[in-house]
């Protein structure tokens, strides 16, 4: 019998009596396909412990030509993917922000499974964090805390300058991992780090953390709820396993939670906490339609503040030496208070000596580029959008367009063009990349 009901199969497999077939064949396919999906899934992307050793050249395929094109138009692809999602209209932001970034140092982090150790890679993201960090928030402060032996370490003050924050966690031998980490403890010490800040500024906590336990005095959740209360937002990047009160932490304070899969979902969950947060606040009235936020931005923002902010006076490198209020320091360099003509090393800071916030407009213009966003690009997608005076090469880099429509990927221009949806002009994928992730200010319009 079960011959013949596998013959009928075989003998008409798109009729409708693929009903009878063998309950044993049916499901020796589940089976298969399971396994097919098992397969399937795992080559997507597997946990790092789960994977066999993966040769980091075998991921990038040549195409018959032996060209890397294929696969670098891949990478565009995803990163232009990503972008769509990204809202496109102005959302309120904080761009003064704080962050204390905690490094677990714990005896877990000598883990092999990310190469070459949990702990070294962190420390390379983290310094690449931080330069990318500063870059995008020229006004934001970062400070470093460690979990190091069941207690919280400060490693770096809360400072504006990149240098002095990389040179904090420069030392690998200083930083080196011991013991178990404790949550409570390095979030109780990044809480009073921030404690004096000002409203207008965030407060963040983000926590790198590679252990599965966590060895604290108290209780952490009355620490969670001192942090809802003082608005401070946790995230999390976990590189083991997810825990219910990491989850937790990010969830109750708005925060992100994350966990790493392999070395390169570690960076792309690390760098997505580089923008700044959106502000949650909600605002006194909606804002009107077609209100210009540019040039008008009263209205549109009932619920923003006025804060004081001082530009500084830069005294010549010639200038008589003399003591700096940050370090002690006799110096010929540095910036003059606006308010009380004290002198301090570095801006953005907020003065010692009467605590106004001291900038440079550069820093301040840098800023701007997160709450008016370059909107995205359109893909050309048919033969007609192509108009034919359209120009024929690349309006940033002038490098000719293909005539005729290549193969592209989802969510690519098979034309390789890519317009702009205020001036028309066309660019092509680099150039797209460049003004997007970049410059932040498309060359056609200026916008
Ligand atoms: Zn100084
Ligand atoms: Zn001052
Ligand atoms: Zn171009
Ligand atoms: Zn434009």
């Amino acid at each position: 019998m079960e011959v013949d009901s596998d013959s009928d199969i075989s003998l008409d497999l798109d009729h409708q009596s693929s009903k009878a077939k063998g309950k044993a064949k049916a499901k020796a396919a589940a089976d298969k396909k399971k396994a097919d999906k098992g397969k399937a899934k795992a080559k997507e992307q597997p946990y790092v412990w789960e994977a066999s050793f993966a040769r980091s050249w075998d991921t990038v395929q040549e195409d018959e030509a032996g060209s890397l094109q294929a696969s670098v138009e891949d990478l565009m692809a995803r990163g232009r993917r990503r972008r769509l999602l990204a809202p496109a209209s102005a959302i309120r932001r904080t761009i003064i922000r704080h962050l204390i970034l905690v490094l677990d140092l714990s005896a877990s982090m000598m883990d092999r499974d990310m190469r070459p150790t949990r702990f070294d890679l962190m420390l390379q993201y983290a310094r690449e964090f931080i330069s990318e960090w500063f870059d995008q928030n020229p006004l934001g402060q970062i400070g470093i805390v460690g979990m190091r032996a069941g207690l919280g370490e400060r490693v770096g003050a809360m400072s504006g300058n990149p240098q002095e924050v990389l040179k904090s966690i420069s030392d690998r031998v200083k930083l080196e991992p011991v013991g178990e980490p404790s949550l409570q403890n390095a979030i109780e010490m990044a809480r009073n780090n921030m404690s004096h800040l000002p409203t207008h500024s965030s407060r963040e906590i983000l926590i790198l953390f590679g252990s599965l336990t966590t060895c604290d005095p108290g209780n952490i959740h009355d620490t969670l709820d001192t942090c809802v209360q003082n608005k401070i937002r946790i995230s999390i990047v976990a590189l083991a396993a997810e825990m219910k009160i990491c989850r937790e932490l990010c969830d109750k304070t708005a925060g992100q939670f994350g966990v790493a899969m392999n070395e390169g979902h570690f960076k792309d969950l690390l760098f997505e906490l580089v923008p700044p947060p959106a502000q949650r606040a909600a605002a006194r009235s909606a804002r009107p339609s077609g209100t210009n936020a540019g040039l008008n931005p009263a209205p549109a923002n009932p619920a923003a503040d006025l804060m004081m902010m001082g530009f500084p006076t830069r005294l010549p490198d010639a200038s008589i030496p003399s003591l700096c209020v940050c370090h002690s320091e006799l110096k010929s360099q540095g910036f003059l208070c606006p308010r009380c003509l004290s002198k301090v090393c570095d801006v953005p800071t907020d003065c010692d000596v009467c605590g106004l916030m001291i900038v440079s407009s550069p820093h301040l213009a840098r800023s701007y580029h997160h709450l008016f966003p370059v909107k995205t690009f359109t893909a050309i997608m048919k033969d007609l959008d192509v108009a034919p005076d359209a120009a024929d090469a690349c309006h940033g880099c002038t490098r000719i367009f293909p005539e005729r429509a290549t193969n592209a990927k989802e969510g690519m221009s098979p034309f390789r063009r890519y317009r702009c949806p205020d001036c028309e002009n066309d660019f092509c994928s680099e150039c797209d990349v460049f003004i997007h992730d970049v410059i932040h200010c498309c060359p056609g319009c200026g916008k």
